[in-house]
């Protein structure tokens, strides 16, 4: 490794390593089929839906909003979420360049692995349906759930890497790019109608270090700015 680094000296590598990539599943690797709005309104009531999304600029946590509930609002609650949740599955389809991007980190042998807020189900189901599998994959019955960093540890630990070897892929800004940046990996926003452009968003604490508005520019991104070594 010296003789190979003294030797490309003038030429320096500045590129970082990338050994691995977690997917977000729901908008990130499907296409967004959950009315999110809907649901919370469905979960919080109307009155309570537009108090907190008033509060929230980036955006609500509901199963955070929900957790202090007494049992029996709660899981109605939880009813609910799994309903459109189910509404959602039915209407499943892969993202765009999802299979493409699977197929080029499969040829660089780069680790694949999902971190979800949606149930366990939901992801066997993903895997059957499209015969990409992710692994670890975790599901919110995976504890702390994003964006606690928590999920990205254990899969570094897993695949007995470090955080900033690994890139979090996700098209939530409070969920995944939080949980990357917490954990110190790199993040990629996917922004497929640039609403994180919005002023709202430009003081917000977590910022990822890309931006993306579609799965197809990640190839020539991991490309351009890493280097892919598993
Ligand atoms: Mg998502």
């Amino acid at each position: 490794m010296a003789t190979l680094s003294s030797s490309m000296a003038s030429t320096p590598n500045p590129k970082p390593r990338l050994r691995g990539v977690v997917f977000d599943m729901d908008g990130t690797l499907t296409v967004p089929v959950i009315d999110f709005p809907a649901m919370y309104q469905a979960v919080l009531g109307q009155e309570e839906y537009l108090r907190i999304r008033a509060e929230s600029p980036s955006g609500i946590d509901i199963l955070h909003q929900i957790e202090n509930w007494s049992p029996e609002k709660q899981q109605k609650a939880y009813q609910t979420i799994a309903d459109f949740e189910r509404q959602g599955l039915d209407r499943l389809q892969i993202m765009p360049g999802a299979a493409e991007l699977c197929g080029y980190l499969d040829s660089k042998r780069i680790r694949r692995g999902l971190i979800t807020r949606n149930v366990m189900t939901a992801v066997d189901l993903f895997h059957q349906r499209f015969g990409i599998t992710f692994s670890p994959a975790l599901s919110r019955e995976f504890r702390p759930y994003k964006p606690d960093p928590a999920p990205l540890l254990h899969i570094c630990s897993v695949w007995d890497v470090q955080p900033d070897e690994v890139i979090m892929v996700g098209d939530s800004l409070k969920d995944d790019v939080r949980c990357g940046k917490e954990a110190g990996a790199f993040t990629c926003l996917l922004d497929e109608t640039g609403r994180y452009d919005s002023p709202e968003y430009a003081n917000v604490d977590h910022k990822p270090d890309f931006k993306v508005s579609s799965l197809v520019e990640i190839h020539t991104l991991l490309e351009s700015k890493f280097h892919l070594e598993p």
